[in-house]
């Protein structure tokens, strides 16, 4: 796909990729071998029939293609943005032993895309039944779980607790990787389905859970919005984000445009990032956007960092400085950052993650001037619901105790996507969610 060059998408959050023409998506698609034992399938967690809306595309087809992809994944436009399908379904294709894989997740964009142009192909419902089943929680996984259940009839409300559902797709990856409009004509499909959605509802707070544990089957899919720091000395001083702030504070609030909308954003000329995931690309990313000169830390090698490579990619061309083996350690300044000391790490034996242990190296140290720290160095489950239920358990990550199918210790309540596993990704997201709402029909069919 061609990308906007850079000088122009530094400018604005507008989308990076361009996207298939027809022509492109059918030479694409008529690559596919149609394989008698299709590993892409295998590689995705949703089961996508990959080869069957493969042929379609080569067919000229597209309304069948995006039929079949629909049938398994309600949320096509925003998987074929931001899956990781590298290590996925192409990972698995069997023409990347030979060549390059299928673009099969470019392919799963250009037929979502093309549908919002052509109208919408919503899959049927079955029969309306009585039960009523709360869902907590309107991103990736919430979203997947209120479909399936929807699709087979139950009365499905999600409870969302900010003023725009989507999860992270709407508050944490911003316009450039995945544009608002793509994920709510995606939410709009689900509430098709007719599944409500209701904003500001803070489960906890705004209903009591009582009212909650009243539904006849509840999925708790809350996300991992906690954010974890370093712990390093100056981490309260002005000028210190944590990623999901700084990014829902752009993304979603708009702050980008203050004074026009209320909530501010602090940027200065210079921004240092701590992290290599692609939480730390998109809070580089996104100051880069906002005019600032971006440094990115990372303790380990470049090839270590878990974002996706495309990603990487990207913010090195943008201009985003990588710092590689280096280390935080202190955030200096009087009230507000003036800069971030940091200490040089050497590579040693593999760690318990299968990657080198990062050992700092005495008398390394230094300080880089800086107005802002963002840290994007993990997240985990908020607490908050999940110990207001009782009988909940949680395990090491922070994550709720869940079974394969989605149950938890609590009888009728289902847990899917980040709390469940531990920040991980929308895919995956979405396969526990399936499979939670599976169980949920099970108990009631
Ligand atoms: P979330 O998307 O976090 O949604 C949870 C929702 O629950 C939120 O809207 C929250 O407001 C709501 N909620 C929480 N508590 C309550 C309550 N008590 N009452 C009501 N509502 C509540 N994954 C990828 O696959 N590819 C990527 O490129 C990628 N990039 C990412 C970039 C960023 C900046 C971040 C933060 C994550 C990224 N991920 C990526 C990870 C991916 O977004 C998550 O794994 C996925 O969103 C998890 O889905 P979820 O539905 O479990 O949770
Ligand atoms: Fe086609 Fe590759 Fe899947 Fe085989 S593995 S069916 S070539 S996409």
């Amino acid at each position: 796909m061609a990308d906007r060059t850079v000088s122009e998408r530094i400018q604005d959050f507008a989308e990076v990729d361009a996207g298939l023409s027809p022509e492109e998506a059918i030479a694409e698609a008529a690559r596919c071998l149609q394989c008698k034992k299709p590993f892409c399938i295998e590689g995705c967690p949703v089961e996508i029939d990959i080869p069957a809306f493969l042929r379609c595309i080569e067919e000229g087809d597209f309304r069948s293609a995006i039929r079949i992809i629909k049938e398994s994944n309600m949320l096509p436009a925003i998987c074929g943005r931001v899956c990781p399908q590298e290590v996925q379904c192409e990972g698995e294709c069997i023409l990347g032993n030979k060549e390059r894989a299928v673009a099969i997740g470019r392919l799963e964009r250009f037929l979502a895309d093309w549908e919002r142009e052509h109208g919408p192909e919503t899959p049927p419902v079955l029969e309306k039944r009585s039960e009523r089943i709360a869902v907590v929680g309107s991103g990736p996984a919430g979203l997947t779980a209120a479909a399936e259940c929807a699709r087979n009839g139950f009365n499905v409300t999600i409870f969302e607790a900010l003023h725009a559902p989507g999860g992270v797709l709407t508050y944490g990856i911003p316009g450039f990787r995945l544009p608002d409009d793509v994920v709510q004509a995606e939410i709009d499909e689900v509430r098709r389905l007719g599944v409500e959605i209701r904003t500001n509802y803070l489960v906890g707070r705004s209903i009591p859970v009582d009212e909650l544990l009243a539904y006849d089957a509840i999925i708790l899919a809350t996300g991992a919005g906690l954010p974890a720091f370093m712990g390093i000395p100056g981490e309260h001083k002005v000028g210190v984000y944590s990623a999901n702030e700084f990014l829902t504070r752009v993304n979603l609030m708009h702050a980008s445009a203050f004074p026009a909308y209320d909530t501010p954003v602090k940027v200065g000329s210079h921004v240092v990032v701590i992290g290599g995931g692609n939480v730390a690309m998109d809070a580089a990313r996104s100051a880069r956007r906002l005019g600032a000169e971006v440094t990115l830390v990372y303790r380990r090698r470049r090839p270590d960092m878990p974002a996706r490579r495309v990603e990487v990619e990207h913010a090195e061309e943008e201009g985003i400085t990588f710092l590689t083996c280096t280390n935080p350690i202190e955030i200096t300044g009087e009230e507000a950052v003036t800069g971030i000391s940091v200490v040089k790490m050497d590579m040693c034996e593999p760690d318990d993650s299968g990657r080198p242990s990062a050992v700092p190296i005495p008398g390394s140290e230094y300080t880089i001037p800086a107005d802002v720290v963002i840290e994007a160095i993990g997240q985990s489950p908020n607490p908050l619901l999940i110990e207001m239920i009782d009988g909940l358990v949680r395990e090491n990550k922070g994550n709720l105790r869940v079974l394969e199918d989605g149950s938890t210790t609590v009888p009728r309540v289902f847990a899917a996507g980040d709390v469940a596993t531990g920040a991980a990704t929308v895919i995956l997201a979405m396969g526990i969610a399936k499979k939670a709402a599976e169980s949920v029909c099970r108990m009631f069919f």
